[in-house]
């Protein structure tokens, strides 16, 4: 049996709103903003998701989940990032590891890493290790760095069974 490495990118970016939750990696954050979406607004399992759908040659968040379904309203991200490793295990793709970013000027996003990876593995069912999040500031620059909004970039690498 041999195997190919894909990889793959995802980015996203969500604005900040006041009577929302602030939810990032499934972990439910202290903050008087939270994330405006259509789902629970959580950019960085987005970008997650976008990463392994650019990896497998399967489209984009949009495709699979698009806005405009009512199914989707409030949609728990951790879930939507399952179904979309289920959709790689039909086809007999699977998660070698991904690194993520997220560009946040506010609130340190540090003490809830671990939480935020084991979030991140138990969903695409694989070990902490192979999960990489980190953040990083915009130091104040444009309306991220106005805490406007929060970004987020990811890789990710899928080992295709052939
Ligand atoms: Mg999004």
């Amino acid at each position: 049996m041999t195997a190919a490495m894909r990889v793959g990118i995802g980015f996203d970016v969500h604005r900040l709103q006041e009577g929302r939750p602030l939810i990032l990696g499934g972990v439910k954050i202290e903050h008087p903003k939270g994330l405006a979406g259509h789902s629970d607004g959580d950019a960085l399992i987005h970008a997650v998701i976008d990463a392994l759908l650019g990896a497998s040659g399967l489209g984009d968040i949009g495709t699979h989940f698009p806005p405009s379904d009512e199914k989707w309203k409030g949609a728990d991200s951790l879930h939507l990032l399952e179904t979309v490793v289920d959709l790689l295990d039909g086809r007999m793709l699977y998660v070698s590891n991904v690194d993520a970013v997220v560009i946040c000027e506010e609130p340190r996003l540090s003490p809830h890493y671990d939480l935020m990876r084991h979030n991140l593995a138990k969903s695409m069912r694989i070990s902490v290790e192979q999960v990489s999040v980190k953040a990083t500031t915009m130091e104040r620059l444009g309306p991220i760095g106005a805490g406007e909004a929060i970004a987020a970039q990811a890789v990710a690498l899928v080992e295709a069974q052939m």
